[in-house]
Parts: C-alpha cells; structure tokens; sequence
C-alpha cells in the first residue's frame, strides 16, 4: 500500500481532556504524583506515561510530537524550540569531540555556520562535501565519521539528496543518516528511504502562519529517549523546549498541511512553466531537465507535487533587489527570509540566508550573488501573479 502521510496525521485519536475535539493545552511546568515511588521510577526512566517536567515531556507537545512521528514513519519525535534547536540537538546528542561529521555544503547558511565556526570550539571535525557527487561523499569518510547530513531538497539551490543511497553508504560505515526535510514535508518521507534521523524547521511549511519559530527531531524511540535523558540527554540538559502553548497551535496547522502543500506545489509548477516558457534562467526541481528531477519522483509520496520552492537567476545582488522591491511593490508577495507562507517570500539568498557561506564558497558550489529564492505562496489567482510577474521581468529586461 502506498504511503500516505496526511492519512496516517488524520487517523491520530486526540481527544481533549473533556472530550474536546482538539487535545487540552497543558500548561504546566510541573506535574504532581499521587504516590513518591512513582516520581523516583520516572526519574529513572521506569514510569510509563508520567509527566515529570516540562523541560522533559509536556502532553500538548508529546501530542504535536506524536503527530509529526505519524506523518514521518518513525516510532517517536521530540519538538523544539526552533529549526536550530533541532539540528543542534540532534548533532550533540550524537557526536562527541574528536568525531567527524559529513555535510551538504549546501544547506541552510544557519547550520552552515554552526558547522563551520561552532562546532570546532568542541574539536568535531566536518568535510563539507557536494551532496549529489555520491564519490565524494564516500571518499571524505574517515574512521571517526559519525554523522552524514543533508538536506532533502537543499537550500537554497534545490539540489535533490539521494537518500536511499546515502543511507545504503551510511549503514554500511555505521554513520548516522540525518536529513532535513523543512523543504519538502509530505513530499517525501526520508525515514522510508533510509535516513535515520529526520529534523524539521516547523517554522516553515509545517506551521505555515510565520507567527512562530520551532522545530522537531523524528526518530526512534532509542534516540528520542537518549535525548531526553535526565542525566546525559542533549534536550533535556540543554533545554531547547518548544512552548506547550505553540505546540497546539502548530498541531491544529499540521492538519492543513497537506492541502497547503498540494497549493504551494501547483503555483510553484505554474509559474515553473511560464519561466520556463520564456527563457527565464531558474531552477525547480518539477522541470523534467532539473538534474535531481528522477531522483526526487523516485522518492516522492503521491498528490503533493514538487513543492514551493523556485529559485530564479538574475544577473547580480543589485538586480535582485531591483527585482524584488518591484514584486513588493506590486502586491506579488514581501521581500521577507523564510518560507512555507501563504504569501510569496523572496529574498537574494547569498546577501540573506546563505550571507554566512563566505563569498568563495559560494561561488564554488554554485551560488550565484544575483539568485533569489521564492518560497510561492498559497494564491488562488497564480494567472494574475504571472500577469504582474512578467510585465516586471520585461522592465528589467530579464525575459
Ligand atoms: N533548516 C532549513 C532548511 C531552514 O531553511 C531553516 C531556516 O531557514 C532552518 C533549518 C532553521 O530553522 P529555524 O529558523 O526554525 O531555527
């Protein structure tokens, strides 16, 4: 049977505490016991179902958490208080000083930062690696190599991450597959093609409101309770907690979810084609020439499509602003980081949210100073957004 994410998050059961059909908010930092020996066995672990501390479990985020294990195929997942929360977290809770990770060099500028400039304060090695040159890959794997980490579908150049076979070369190292999958929810479920850990900037698609910042790690139960482990557990020692409040309110849009990414992915391939009908320089992983195209439909779940995510090449930084302050001014979307929204955002990805690359190595890996990055919004009328999209690319003499 195929997978089905959206039905495996709508067959979830979570009733509220007096029968509401939304689970009760539980907004307690702490949780009484009824008999002492109860509380020392949840300490050690041995207590099911007791809520101790809100730092450790709290009910309105297990439901959220249990929500995303759901839609990821994986036995548990713990929510956080952002993307980096969870990729933080994640990589701590695994590496010790002295290991070696492998990365995407292209991912998000946030977790190319604390790669490069925070993880060596610990002595944790990382090569920074083209994920889709599978070669080099296995040839920067060293005896201490603990992690292998991309993205599914990077940003911001939407390169696609060949899971099943980064998985078949991390298994056979004993390495860590960990993938970022805030670009394509629903669209692909890395746990089914190998990837061990699965982290989320919720903040994105997930929410889909921009009214938060959160994230999550998906896994199995063994990490998830390595994690929150009172005496050596990265999340529970660091503290990176999602609020019980926000919690809910991102588990009631995790609902929509799938509808949204139906949307985001049909005005994506829309304005795809009309781009691509007029010549326009841009990368979208739908087009049949985009060089990760197979790879990605041989992953992909069915009806989501190809997600939100356009990137379009402009000649320079200057030309990109000149870009998007007409687009701003026009009502196309805002000249705004982030993505997952029900507007359009754009914004000039090596001035923004890959500034913290160095220029050099962004020209290596292909990033280039004029390229802006749409997240596409949720429109009903994308016909009249190309309207005004086109009659701006002919200002500028870009089309
Ligand atoms: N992962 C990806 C792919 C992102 O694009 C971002 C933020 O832009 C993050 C992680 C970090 O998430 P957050 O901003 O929620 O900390």
């Amino acid at each position: 049977m195929k997978f089905d994410p959206a039905h495996n998050i709508q067959m979830l059961r979570q009733f509220g505490e007096f029968g509401g059909v939304n689970p009760s908010i539980t907004d307690s930092s702490t949780f009484t016991f009824l008999e002492a020996g109860t509380m020392i066995d949840t300490f050690h672990g041995e207590a099911e179902g007791c809520f101790l501390y809100s730092r450790h479990w709290n009910p309105s985020s297990k439901y959220l958490a249990d929500g995303l294990a759901a839609m990821e195929n994986t036995e548990s997942a713990w929510v956080t208080g952002s993307g980096m929360a969870a990729i933080t977290t994640a990589l701590l809770q695994l590496c010790n000083s002295g290991d070696h990770i492998i990365t995407s060099v292209t991912t998000y500028g946030g977790t190319f930062a604390f790669l490069k400039n925070w993880l060596p304060k610990f002595n944790i090695e990382v090569s920074f690696v083209n994920i889709t040159d599978i070669k080099s890959v296995e040839e920067a794997i060293k005896p201490n190599t603990k992690v292998i980490y991309t993205e599914t579908i990077t940003n911001p150049l939407l390169q696609v991450s060949d899971l099943p076979t980064l998985s078949a070369i991390a298994k056979k190292h004993g390495i860590t597959l960990v993938v970022d999958n805030t670009f394509s929810p629903m669209i692909v479920t890395p746990a089914n093609h190998g990837a061990d850990i699965v982290i989320y900037s919720l903040t994105k698609f997930v929410n889909g409101k921009n009214d938060c910042v959160a994230g999550a790690i998906c896994a199995d139960e063994n990490f998830i309770n390595s994690i929150s482990d009172v005496n050596t557990g990265t999340a529970m020692l660091l503290g990176p907690v999602l609020d019980p409040l926000r919690s809910s309110s991102i588990l009631k849009n995790l609902h929509t979810l799938h509808i949204r990414m139906k949307q985001h992915s049909k005005n994506a391939m829309f304005l795809a084609n009309k781009f691509n009908e007029t010549g326009l320089d841009f990368i979208y992983p739908g087009m049949s020439d985009h060089p990760g195209h197979q790879l990605l439909k041989s992953m992909m779940n069915e009806e989501f499509g190809f997600g939100g995510m356009i990137a379009i090449e402009t000649e320079n930084s200057e030309m990109a602003n000149k870009f998007m302050e007409k687009m701003q001014d026009d009502d196309i979307g805002y000249l705004a980081v982030s993505l997952g929204y029900f507007k359009t955002l754009f914004s000039n990805s090596g001035k923004s949210t890959s500034s913290e690359v160095p220029e050099e190595i962004q020209k290596e890996m292909g990033l280039s100073e004029g390229l802006v990055r749409f997240s596409v919004g949720l429109d009903n009328n994308i016909e009249a957004i190309w309207v005004k999209m086109e009659k701006i690319l002919k200002k500028l003499s870009m089309i």
